[in-house]
């Protein structure tokens, strides 16, 4: 997962939401796509996805392209062609579209990859998080005869998984210890690590946090969760950085993002917001996807 930084100062004009969390967020909650675990308002109403009230308006110095004059290659055209059947090509340049068509279950690998018999035993044996999700554009990258070939092997499961070894720990990086509200992990005085999600656009094998992403388990994401970090950041003025990260917050809905970022940004201690996403390999256009979330006009992404 790759970070993405936005820096600025306090006062340079960012808008200063103090629209409560719960009245932006009471969306009606899916499994995915995307954010799953998120929990609903109790009122239980529905509101509009767009919340134009509480847009950063953060100025760039260039346009994005418009959508479908990106360029698909020939051979990403051949293969949802072929097991995409039907698709167009602003279909495929559509991140949302990507996301409902993931590959979610042996049935849906076998019917894109050529599967050793490793990778049909460890798909059928899984079980809870970490589960298989996998982008039809990431699934183009990689080589459907080969089950040794890299980008493959980061992302469909082996039986080597289930192996646990001796020092190996669901928490290797020994987050869950410097965890001081749910979600919010403060290990180095000036910056914390902000847990937003635990949806991925695709989800790899590598993960360290594994434990909490596709089935989140004991991990919860949501309103009361991403209030109280707030707060805690709100009080503690040492805190000049913040990664958002999750699971990957570019899969949560604008309005989300959108109102999780100007309240981070109104918080004047704090400087750097970095956003650590996979959506820049896994969409296509995934490098444009980022500058679209939030940061300025949507009608590209
Ligand atoms: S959080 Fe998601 S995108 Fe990042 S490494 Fe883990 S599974 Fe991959």
């Amino acid at each position: 997962m790759k970070n993405t930084s936005l820096t600025s100062r306090p006062g340079n004009g960012l808008a200063r939401s103090e629209i409560p969390l719960a009245d932006l967020i009471h969306v009606s909650e899916k499994e995915e796509p995307p954010s799953s675990g998120f929990q609903a308002c109790s009122n239980g109403q529905t509101i509009s996805p767009s919340l134009p009230s509480t847009s950063l308006n953060f100025q760039f110095p260039f346009k994005p392209k418009k959508v479908y004059s990106f360029p698909i290659s020939p051979s990403s055209k051949i293969f949802y062609t072929n097991f995409w059947p039907g698709t167009s090509a602003e279909q495929w340049n559509d991140w949302q579209w990507q996301l409902k068509n993931r590959i979610r279950s042996l049935k849906d690998l076998e019917r894109i990859f050529e599967l050793s018999e490793d990778e049909r035993e460890a798909a059928s044996q899984h079980r809870d998080s970490l589960p298989v999700g996998i982008t039809p554009y990431y699934a183009s990258l990689m080589s459907r005869t080969d089950s040794q070939d890299p980008l493959r092997r980061a992302h469909v499961q082996v039986g080597q998984e289930f192996i646990r070894s001796y020092g190996e720990d669901d928490d290797p990086l020994g987050e869950d210890g410097s965890t001081v509200v749910e979600g919010l992990v403060h290990r180095y005085p000036d910056r914390v690590l902000f847990l937003s999600t635990g949806f991925c656009s695709t989800y790899c094998r590598y993960c360290t946090r594994s434990r909490m992403v596709g089935s989140t388990g004991k991990y919860r994401f949501g309103t009361e969760r991403w209030n109280a970090a707030l707060n805690y950041l709100r009080s503690h003025k040492e805190v000049r950085d913040v990664l958002l990260s999750g699971g990957d917050p570019l899969t949560l809905p604008d309005d989300r993002l959108d109102w999780l970022l100007t309240q981070l940004r109104s918080i004047k201690h704090i400087e750097f917001v970095r956003i650590g996403t996979k959506c820049r390999s896994s969409y296509p256009r995934g490098s444009l996807r980022i500058w679209s979330r939030s940061f300025g006009s949507t009608n590209h992404g």
